[in-house]
């Protein structure tokens, strides 16, 4: 028995990729966090950047998900550099819950850009 709520949860896809259990390419991996694409890109480069740790939304952040926060950024730095539109620029967006847009509950960044090349 558990005190703590699991960090994952069995029935979300983004646990499940996580868990390696959906095929899907990784592009970047870290301790904290995954990249892959968008199965429905909105531009050129359309990257989904996932914490390990199950956190349904922005609302739903602690105080010890900090690091986890910063790590988001950093390997949102590291994609544009590595897919060179870092120059060009591009989009981070988080979503948040229905009403912004947010449809799997599992807290993510996307990267998006590209539309220059
Ligand atoms: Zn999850």
């Amino acid at each position: 028995m558990s005190m703590s709520r699991p960090p994952i949860e069995k029935d979300c896809v983004f646990c499940r990729i996580a868990r390696g259990e959906t095929p899907t390419e990784i592009l970047h991996a870290t301790d904290q966090l995954i990249v892959f694409r968008d199965i429905r890109p909105q531009a050129p480069v359309h990257l989904l950047i996932v914490p390990h740790k199950h956190i349904r939304s922005v609302n739903d952040l602690e105080a010890d998900d900090a690091a986890i926060l910063g790590e988001l950024f950093r390997a949102a730095r590291e994609m544009a550099r590595r897919l060179d539109i870092a120059r060009d620029g591009y989009r981070l967006i988080v979503n948040v819950e229905r009403g912004g847009g947010q449809v799997i509950f599992h807290l993510h960044m996307h990267l998006i850009g590209g539309w220059g090349r």
